[in-house]
């Protein structure tokens, strides 16, 4: 099989041919059909994650080494099974899971697998999509699409479930309330239609630039808010009726987060899923006095993927627009996405 690799970080990607692996215990193979490019690819192609503010952590750190197989949005069909897992899965055209942990601390056993702390994540410590093949360690990971289109659906196992996760955590609140979503990027695209397919009230969206806000405009905001006016926080307060209850910062950066503490009222829920960087300087009797809920929120987990995917089946998830790309080409995707080219979403086709 032909992967396209990372040998040396900041070096064009290499095609490599290997032998597909024997499959062991209840492995199963994914013939890969479509594998979105991400921002984090770029970062573990570089070697080094930005921290913002000048700082960046070196992915070796991790223990992340080259060579490595990127791509972790990965989309396919089960075509064999190792010896102990369930045979009926062959055929099975479905995203994959690829936030995986130990399988075997409290926190995987939770189902919480995004969050064990020795990630066995595809595409990061596993080889991932940037190939013609996957090997996923149990069909339970690979989520049938149905009829969903396919590179849609890849993108769900990231941008998706990123989004849908962070906006669970609010729990039913957002069916009366509005959220208020800080940045009217992908991901900010992305939570308006899940919060649509959810039957929710919808959001208020927050961004620096106009041309953004109107795009959010016509995907279905409720109302937009230029962060760069004086009284950002004080319109926020206006238009929630004395002050939010639910933000979701996509940002993730000092003014982003100081907007939110801002803007709530007593009692709100922050998410914070960006991670552009920076600090947060709380006075302390604030948390429990507004009482303030402060909660990051990463990737997602395999029960949240599956309630994206059939939320997706029965009232369809709009993403970003989609160009596939050849397989061939990864090593010129990464490059205009670093560069700042690419409009939309890559994915790979191989
Ligand atoms: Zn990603
Ligand atoms: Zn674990």
């Amino acid at each position: 099989m032909r992967s396209y690799s990372v040998l040396e970080h900041n070096r064009p990607l290499v095609p490599v041919e290997s032998e597909i692996p024997r499959l062991v215990g209840s492995q199963v193979l994914v013939k890969i059909g479509h594998a979105g490019v991400c921002h984090t690819d770029v970062h573990l192609w570089e070697g080094a994650y930005n921290l913002g503010g000048g700082k960046t952590l070196a992915i070796s750190e991790r223990g992340i080494h080259p060579p490595l197989t990127l791509g972790h949005e990965i989309s396919g069909e089960i075509v064999a099974t190792g010896p102990d897992a369930d045979v009926t899965c062959i055929g099975r055209k479905c995203v994959v899971h690829p936030w995986l942990g130990c399988g075997e601390c409290a926190t995987c056993q939770r189902g919480q697998e995004n969050l064990c702390m020795t990630p066995q994540f595809l595409g990061v410590q596993h080889p991932g999509g940037f190939s013609e093949y996957v090997i996923v360690p149990d069909p339970r990971f690979c989520v049938e699409i149905g009829d969903l289109d396919p590179a849609q659906a890849a993108l769900m196992a990231c941008s998706g479930v990123t989004t849908y996760s962070a906006i669970r955590k609010f729990g039913d609140i957002l069916k009366d309330e509005p959220l208020v979503i800080l940045g009217a990027g992908g991901l900010g695209f992305m939570a308006l239609s899940i919060l649509k397919a959810l039957g929710h009230k919808g959001a208020i969206v927050v961004d620096i630039e106009d041309s953004k806000l109107d795009a959010a405009k016509n995907a279905g905001a409720l109302t937009t808010i230029n962060s760069g006016d004086e009284d950002a926080a004080q319109q926020i307060i206006d238009a929630t009726s004395g002050g939010a209850v639910a933000v979701l910062d996509l940002v993730g950066a000092e003014p982003t987060i100081n907007l939110a503490i801002a803007s709530v009222v007593r009692g709100a829920r922050i998410v914070v899923c960006g991670l552009y960087g920076g600090e947060l300087v709380v006075p302390l009797p604030y948390i429990p006095m507004r009482p303030l809920h402060i909660q990051g929120s990463w990737v997602g987990n395999l029960r949240e993927l599956k309630e994206l995917i059939q939320l997706a089946r029965e009232h369809g998830v709009n993403h970003v627009p989609v160009q596939e790309r050849p397989l061939s080409e990864a090593d010129s995707v990464l490059n205009e996405l670093k560069n700042g080219e690419f409009v939309g979403r890559a994915v790979l086709v191989p």
